[in-house]
């Protein structure tokens, strides 16, 4: 299998985590669950090959539909605005690519979340990755899906970030627990469309630079 690495600015994290916190902690008007709303949106960046075959996703810019329809289980794209929205782009910033599609995963309770792996990409979230034509047609068929898990931390408990797999990358911000997942797609040998799904080696997220990595210290 190919192999894949993501890298997200920390601008691209910091917006992720705004929407999916306001989605998580004010909900929607119609929505008022325990969990808030999911959220979506669409991702550009850059992608280079190296010579030994690895792809590298440098994901820098989001912006949030603001025409997704949202609820407490899942949220629906409005199909017209990421080709809008990569229109208006294009003029704007023509050196990036629409390469990646994002929403959140929030969850009421860590037990609920843990109980059902939330951190993972549902059966219907790549059925709809796989029938998306606009990302797959942008991203030169190698389109990446990123999603966001939130859950409030019920006790106080170790805190720190690092990875649950290659593809999951977590981090905490104060009471509040982060993990994001990474799945690519590609083309196989027959041109059928694939991808790395949730548990892979193919995919690497890269460490986010405001978290701390093994035995880091600051010196001087
Ligand atoms: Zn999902």
């Amino acid at each position: 299998m190919p192999q894949y690495r993501i890298r997200l600015t920390p601008s691209l994290v910091e917006s992720m985590t705004l929407s999916t916190m306001e989605a998580y902690c004010i909900g929607d008007l119609e929505e008022r669950r325990k969990n808030g709303v999911e959220t979506y949106g669409y991702v550009w960046g850059t992608k280079n090959r190296s010579r030994d075959g690895l792809t590298i996703f440098h994901l820098s810019k989001l912006s949030i539909s603001i025409t997704a329809k949202r609820s407490y289980m899942a949220v629906f794209p409005n199909p017209k605005a990421g080709i809008l929205k990569n229109n208006v782009l294009q003029r704007m910033a023509p050196h990036l690519t629409l390469l990646a599609d994002f929403h959140s995963h929030p969850w009421a309770t860590q037990k609920s979340m843990k109980r059902d792996v939330g951190f993972d990409f549902s059966p219907q979230d790549f059925i709809s990755f796989l029938q998306d034509d606009l990302f797959w047609e942008t991203s030169d068929n190698n389109p990446v899906m990123l999603v966001q898990t939130v859950v409030r931390l019920s006790r106080k408990g170790r805190k720190g970030s690092g990875w649950r797999r290659p593809n999951v990358f977590h981090f905490d911000i104060d009471d509040h627990r982060f993990w994001i997942n990474a799945v690519v797609g590609f083309l196989d040998e027959h041109g059928n469309r694939q991808h790395t799904g949730n548990r892979t080696r193919s995919v690497i997220i890269e460490p986010l630079a405001f978290t701390n990595s093994t035995g880091s210290r600051i010196s001087g």
